[in-house]
């Protein structure tokens, strides 16, 4: 068994095993690329050490001693030497990257010994001195578990007795007392001397590694990232190289295009003289990458040379984390970058057009779930002209939000499970700490930290808005107030940020929706070419239907006509019919009904020219359109009855399991009139609107069948009624009779469904409610509970559960085409827009997803890409 690899041995193929750093740092090395000379322990050996109760086995050990003599060899120096001593950098890398929630270990190897020897090597001794107090504070930290705060008040003291303003000003005899302080406080704190030898030092920093991969903050990380526990993460170790070991040094990170627009520019930051700690630090201000530039144009131009490479090699935007010692250049890493869902899109469309990537490639290289973030809000800009800018920071995530301000991420995380309202997070910093409140904030501001801090990389990732780097702000936590410019403003002061020009404002500020970039329309047109799946709308009205075709709707899935009934004018109709004591009272309700119908679907078939409009009949329990009691004595009065009646008749609408009682077709069989009305408004409307010269294509559709027989039933009264019309008009009108599957018992008779249907509809969350027994309006309170303790991978309501309601849902499509092989099967349950679930549809052979008109984006390149990767 290999358990670990020299940088060279593997390649970026090889992520699962080598965690995708190391896989990138051996491939750099077979191409070239300076990298400093390391080896990687195996994600295996993560596993292995919690199989063997968090130790690592004496195989393992035994090859980290051989390996490291490898890497001696390699390097010329030697672990503890008195001469040359090795130091290395110690640093987890699982299969996918989780920014800062692992643990690292910098310059070790440093030992008294080490630091006498690399004094005299370098002749640089507050360098080395520098070099220790970071070491010991790390090591210390990370791997012996030493509180931040016992380390804490040291440099303070030193600079305040010296008079210094900087740490830059502490010379090396400042340094070797820090220290010395440092070596005495891990002592104290640990009960033991700090180790002196490198390998005991090399095995401890490992375990600690390892041991935070389970630390809660990364297990909250993966919870909410989809990562699975069981991956592990590898080890790098490799060879330090120094950016801070003068002016002709120094470190920088980088993105090889622009993050944040997809622009094709170099983006990041550099220090003169500094480790890359001190980058993400934010204590000095990095010099943009055009000032290097201007200042070391021969290394830059090296530095670009090598980012091309990266690049085309790569054939995707890297992230990169660079140093140069003593004028010599290093990478230290490289990654695809992560990117907002705009950049994304940008970077994918200019790949195809610069020759790296196929339209296909292309199009697989889109994070679907970040086309979302394309959908979000700006504000308005004429709500954002009456609005008062109160500072502004950098513009770190686009995207523009409101909410109220909570300075704890605990804070936010449990106002939010209370309230449910939306909260903006505004800290000094975030740090992997404050994953869980990010998760439950619309956006975050934050007063120090730059464009690559912990709070803008996560906040893109997360598609949210971000300001970072607000130096005007400073938060009292403790008190629950901020300053802004010497204001006050208490926690829970509704507030609004715009993450694309780093503006903060008071108060709430309404928002619109964005328009689309030129390369957005492309990508969305190489996905319809691509994608063999349809993507139709779930639609109520002619606005969402508009806001549907403009994203390439090809039909309405769904138009759930209850949604119309709840207009002010209309519901007291709505109610005269539920009340209605008998048919002829019913049916005049009705008769008012109808035309409010008619004038409806008219809109829809006049927007929807041409394609398929599916109108489902009433589906809810009556009684959600009858008011509480509180409000019967008013809204008898309106209807002319009494109280007491109203009451009463409340009182026997009422039931235990509303979801599983009086809705669906049960109320067509109760009422075929309401029916027969709904069918006469979809037909008088269709023939109307074919009157003007339009193609029409009304599908009528029967909900929450469990027997053919209620399909049957109703099927009748609906033919007739539009048979009827039709003819009466002179015209030829076609249309389609359907039905919905959403019972366990109506999937298991697919074949009797498919002889009586023209087409089927997957009502998912009904199904998944009912294949699961979980009320659909209730599970809430538990899932996260079971998605928590992994007794299920993903909430079943968001993302389909493919072993049992797919199970239903593959039958179910199987029977019906067997016995009807030109029935149209589609989907049209929250599912239809969601990744995971379409790819499931496609394979299960559906014709299409219907869903919510700002997720038909998301469907259309989820449905190409589900095309492409089921394509062999
Ligand atoms: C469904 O159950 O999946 C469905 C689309 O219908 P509704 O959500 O209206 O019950
Ligand atoms: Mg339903």
């Amino acid at each position: 068994m290999k358990r670990i690899y020299m940088f060279g041995e593997g390649t970026k193929e090889q992520k699962n095993l080598l965690g995708g750093k190391g896989a990138n740092l051996s491939e750099m090395k077979t191409m070239g690329v300076p990298v400093p000379a390391g080896y990687t322990i195996t994600t295996e050996m993560c596993t292995d050490y919690y199989a063997n109760g968090g130790k690592n086995s004496p195989e393992l050990l035994a090859d980290m001693r051989e390996y490291t003599a490898k890497l001696e060899k390699e390097t010329g120096k030697k672990f503890g030497s008195d001469t040359d001593p090795l130091l290395v950098s110690v640093r987890s890398g699982a299969r996918v990257s989780m920014p800062g929630m692992m643990d690292t270990v910098l310059n070790l190897g440093l030992t008294d010994v080490a630091v006498m020897a690399m004094i005299e090597k370098t002749g640089n001794p507050k360098f080395v001195w520098d070099i220790y107090r970071r070491f010991i504070h790390m090591f210390g930290e990370v791997v012996q578990g030493v509180e931040y705060e016992a380390f804490a008040g040291v440099l303070d003291i030193i600079k305040e007795e010296q008079g210094y303003d900087s740490d830059l000003e502490l010379n090396a005899d400042d340094w070797k007392s820090v220290s010395k302080q440092y070596l005495v406080i891990v002592e104290k704190e640990t009960g033991a001397p700090f180790p002196q030898d490198p390998f005991t030092q090399l095995e401890m920093a490992v375990n600690a590694v390892f041991e935070s991969w389970d630390t809660p903050r990364a297990i909250i990380y993966r919870n909410h990232n989809g990562i699975e526990h069981s991956w592990g993460t590898a080890v790098n170790v490799q060879q330090m190289v120094f950016g801070n070991t003068g002016e002709n040094s120094g470190t920088g990170v980088l993105f090889t295009r622009n993050p944040k627009t997809g622009d094709k520019e170099i983006f990041g930051e550099f220090l003169f003289n500094a480790q890359g700690e001190d980058i993400v630090a934010g204590i000095r201000t990095p010099l943009k990458l055009s000032e290097f530039a201007a200042q070391s144009p021969v290394i830059y131009k090296e530095l670009t040379d090598i980012l091309d490479d990266l690049e085309a090699h790569y054939r995707d935007m890297q992230d990169i984390e660079f140093t140069i010692e003593d004028g010599i250049l290093y990478i230290l890493q490289t990654r695809n970058g992560k990117r907002t869902g705009a950049a994304g899109i940008k970077i994918a469309v200019d790949f195809h057009n610069e020759g790296l990537l196929t339209k296909e490639e292309a199009v697989a290289s889109i994070d679907v779930n970040a086309i979302d973030q394309l959908l979000h809000p700006v504000f308005n800009e004429v709500a954002l002209e009456a609005a008062e800018i109160l500072t502004t920071g950098l513009a770190a995530s686009p995207g523009a939000a409101s909410g109220q301000i909570v300075f704890s991420s605990e804070k936010a995380a449990a106002l939010k499970e209370e309230t449910g309202k939306k909260y903006l997070l505004f800290r000094k910093e975030t740090s992997p700490e404050d994953i869980e409140g990010m998760i439950v904030c619309e956006g975050f501001v934050t007063q120090l930290g730059g464009m690559t801090s912990h709070a803008a990389v996560v906040a893109r990732g997360m598609g949210k808005c971000c300001v970072s780097g607000c130096g005007e702000l400073s938060i009292n936590e403790e008190e629950g107030y901020m300053l802004i410019n010497g204001k006050k403003y208490p926690e829970l002061t509704p507030f609004s940020i715009d993450g694309t020009t780093g503006n903060v404002y008071a108060g709430t500020i309404e928002t619109k929706s964005p328009e689309f970039s030129e390369e957005f329309q492309t990508i969305l047109e190489w996905s319809r070419e691509i994608k063999t799946l349809g993507v139709k709308a779930n639609a109520d009205n002619e606005r969402d239907c508009l806001q549907a075709l403009s994203f390439g709707a090809e039909g309405v899935g769904l138009c759930r006509t209850e949604h119309m009934f709840f207009d002010e004018e209309r519901i007291l109709d709505v109610r005269r019919m539920i009340l209605a004591e008998n048919l002829e009272a019913r049916e005049e309700a009705l008769s008012k009904i109808l035309p409010h119908q008619l004038k409806d679907f008219t809109e829809i078939f006049t927007a929807m020219e041409g394609k398929t409009v599916c109108i489902r009949l009433l589906d809810p329990p009556l009684h959600e359109f009858l008011p509480q009691a509180e409000d019967a004595p008013e809204v008898a009065k309106d209807l002319g009855i009494e109280t007491d009646k109203l009451l009463r008749m409340l009182d026997s609408l009422h039931e235990f399991n509303p979801m599983l009682g009086h809705r669906g077709c049960r109320l067509g069989v109760t009422y075929p009139e309401i029916s027969v009305m709904q069918a006469k408004a979809i037909i008088m409307a269709a023939i109307a609107v074919a009157k003007e010269g339009k193609v029409v294509k009304p599908e009528i559709m029967v909900p929450l069948i469990s027997t053919v027989a209620e399909l049957v039933y109703l099927k009748k009264y609906i033919k007739e009624t539009a048979d009827a019309l039709i003819a009466e008009a002179g015209i030829e009108l076609d249309y389609k009779i359907g039905t919905m599957v959403e019972t366990p018992r109506a999937a298991l008779i697919g074949g009797q469904v498919g002889l009586e249907a023209e087409f089927i509809s997957y009502g998912t969350n009904d199904l998944t409610q009912m294949t699961f027994g979980f009320s659909r309006d209730d599970a809430g309170k538990f899932l996260k509970e079971y998605t928590a303790k992994n007794i299920l991978p993903a909430d079943p309501f968001a993302a389909v559960d493919q072993e049992g309601v797919g199970q239903l849902v593959e039958l179910c499509t199987k029977n019906a085409k067997a016995t009807n092989p030109n029935i149209i099967v589609g989907v049209c349950g929250e599912h239809g827009g969601e990744p995971s679930s379409i790819d499931f549809f496609h394979r299960a052979g559906l014709d299409y997803v219907s869903c919510s008109p700002f997720r038909i984006p998301v469907a259309i390149v989820a449905a190409a890409q589900a095309e492409l990767r089921n394509r062999k």
